[in-house]
């Protein structure tokens, strides 16, 4: 009698349990037979939920593909995807890294720092410990390069006024015309 009642309660836990699904984009827990579901075992909570959410998914795209794929010449043949994409979705939402910006660090990484990157535990480790440097890296290289070709610039004009003399109207007008 006892055992019976035993079985029986977990029947209905049982019962309870499948008719509860986890919706796709948000997890939350929802009716199953009220639940969204264009394909099998992808339940949502509407239909404009998972409408809304494709349309969002778009503009990322190509950035997040050339993430990934970065990503996965890292690792080689034995990447473990959710695992990676998870960590990806987690810095973007905790620490709003854009794809790109992610990209950039793992990639100074590798070319800059010559660093190894161990991926037992992912690359989020990674990623959060040299994103503000890379960042200072980028800017500081872009900076560079436009004085690099501001130096050469002025360097020619000195050298276009020196051959033409001293002749300051002439001088002049070389100015004007490069501004
Ligand atoms: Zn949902």
């Amino acid at each position: 009698m006892c055992r019976s009642g035993v079985i029986n309660f977990n029947w209905i836990v049982c019962d309870i349990m499948s008719n509860f699904v986890k919706c796709r984009i948000c997890h939350k827990k929802i009716d199953k037979s009220t639940a969204y579901n264009p394909k099998p075992r992808m339940y949502y909570c509407s239909k404009d939920e998972y409408d809304a959410s494709r349309v969002k998914k778009t503009p990322q795209s190509d950035d997040n593909k050339q993430l990934v794929a970065y990503i996965a010449s890292i690792y080689g043949a034995d990447m473990n995807y959710p695992f990676i994409l998870n960590q990806l979705k987690y810095l973007r939402k905790t620490y709003n890294y854009k794809n790109k910006g992610m990209l950039l660090t793992l990639q100074y990484v590798q070319n800059v720092k010559h660093e190894k990157i161990d991926t037992r535990y992912g690359v989020s480790h990674v990623i959060t410990r040299f994103y503000i440097n890379a960042k200072k890296y980028y800017i500081k290289n872009m900076e560079q390069k436009k004085k690099i070709l501001e130096f050469n610039f002025k360097d020619e004009c000195s050298t276009i006024t020196v051959n033409q003399g001293s002749n300051k109207k002439l001088k002049n007008k070389i100015k004007a015309e490069e501004f």
